[in-house]
């Protein structure tokens, strides 16, 4: 096993130590409030409360909590905009809002004091994975309606870091930017990220001689292999934020030093594992998906969310001595499967299926047909520069092994076409790596 370096503690990381005693008396508080005020101030919950002869009196030890609704997402999009909201207009300081797909998109809403916390988590999770003042933060994620860019810039500047709020996009700027100032740390999306790891070279910048070594990914899952493959290629550390905008945005659950899953930050979000298909909870250590509840949450509480991320809760202590517990990598939504021929396939099973095979790049991109009937799946891989000049036979050996690597992990066969660099358009901020283009 890998050793660490011992993490420097900041004050700021405390609540990180508590002793579980005194984490659990501190949720159960927190929690009776949340219910109560979830209760009095939005209607949708008190009448879902009531339809199961519920009062927040009822909730007297943690584990009553699994007795209580679930909210999902559609529930903040019939009451779009504000209907979710347990605050007076008065007291919201900040809403943001995400870009749906279709329709209307979800708004949330946070007090002076949401901010606050928001402020704090960031603070934990920049601490967590080792920066401090002095380090150099170049801020990729989006400023704007989305949660990204703001969330981590406040947590970033009340840690003492030095935050450049440089937004997405503009990759030769990002580049510029991060070698003249002298950049420590980046947070964006993985495949963003990777984006600029390929620019790099054709700029004139060597990723491994700059003083850059935290990556702090989010926002989209990505897969170990996706994390090695980034390490190798840029010389930084790439650690997994996790978050999601209904919750607070990022800054939810963090990875620490050991880069062992992210930690959730649960004196503030209260973490639960359910099945899929039942809603029942499921224990520690099994997978299933994680339904999350704001302990402090003001301007909109949130009270067993379901998140449709699918990964597993772990008690286990870690290195790092946190007693907060740890999530499994979240590599896949319930909302990215797709179903194909019967069989339920996630992209990041076929993302680990081409990353194990040498010679491809982690560009790809899964397209979902339908012929007379018949689904079909083509999988369009970049290869590197010096494979895709290789002769045919050697490209079709290629293909062939991908495809096994393919079918072996998800029983799938797939239509496999290998492409040239920069053939795969790139994402600026989530990767779109499925195309279903069958007609529903
Ligand atoms: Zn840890």
């Amino acid at each position: 096993m890998k050793k660490h370096p011992p993490t420097s503690f900041h004050p700021v990381s405390a609540p990180d130590f508590l002793p579980l005693a005194q984490l659990k008396s501190l949720q159960l508080q927190r929690l009776q409030g949340m219910v109560q005020r979830a209760f009095d101030n939005v209607p949708l919950f008190q009448q879902r409360m009531r339809e199961r002869g519920l009062t927040p009196a009822d909730v007297r030890r943690m584990d009553d909590i699994t007795q209580l609704p679930f909210t999902v997402k559609t529930d903040l999009r019939d009451t779009y905009p504000f209907g979710l909201f347990a605050s007076p207009m008065k007291d919201i300081v900040r809403l943001h809002a995400s870009t749906g797909t279709t329709g209307k998109p979800i708004v949330v809403a946070y007090t002076k004091a949401d901010i606050a916390v928001w402020e704090n988590v960031i603070m934990r999770s920049f601490a967590a994975c080792g920066l401090h003042a002095g380090d150099i933060i170049q801020n990729a994620y989006g400023y704007g309606l989305f949660t990204g860019g703001l969330g981590a810039h406040y947590g970033g500047e009340a840690l003492g870091a030095t935050v450049i709020p440089i937004s997405g996009g503009n990759t030769q700027r990002q580049l510029m930017v991060m070698k003249d100032f002298g950049s420590t740390a980046i947070c964006c999306t993985p495949s963003y990220f990777l984006h600029i790891i390929e620019q790099a070279p054709e700029l004139g910048v060597n990723l491994k001689e700059l003083p850059l070594r935290a990556g702090v990914f989010g926002a989209e899952p990505w897969t170990e292999t996706m994390r090695q493959r980034i390490e190798a290629e840029s010389g930084l550390k790439a650690y997994d934020i996790y978050g999601l905008s209904e919750i607070i945005g990022p800054g939810v659950a963090m990875e620490c030093q050991c880069q062992a899953g992210p930690h959730i930050f649960e004196d503030w979000f209260y973490p639960e594992i359910i099945d899929l298909k039942t809603g029942r909870p499921l224990p520690d250590g099994e997978e299933g998906e994680l339904v999350l509840t704001t302990l402090g949450k003001e301007a909109m509480p949130m009270i067993r969310y379901r998140t449709r991320d699918i990964t597993t809760l772990t008690s286990e202590p870690c290195e790092c001595g946190r007693t907060l517990r740890r999530i499994k990598r979240i590599g896949r939504r319930s909302d990215d499967m797709f179903i194909i021929r019967g069989v339920n396939v996630y992209p990041s099973q076929i993302e680990t299926a081409l990353l194990k095979v040498e010679g491809t790049l982690p560009h790809y991109q899964i397209i979902l047909t339908r012929e007379k009937g018949l689904d079909e799946v083509e999988v369009l891989v970049e290869v590197t520069r010096e494979v895709f000049g290789d002769t045919v036979g050697a490209l079709e050996q290629l293909e062939r092994r991908l495809s096994q690597s393919i079918e072996t992990l998800t029983g799938l066969r797939v239509n496999l076409r290998l492409v040239q660099p920069q053939t795969i358009q790139r994402s600026e901020g989530k990767a779109k790596r499925v195309l279903d283009q069958r007609k529903m």
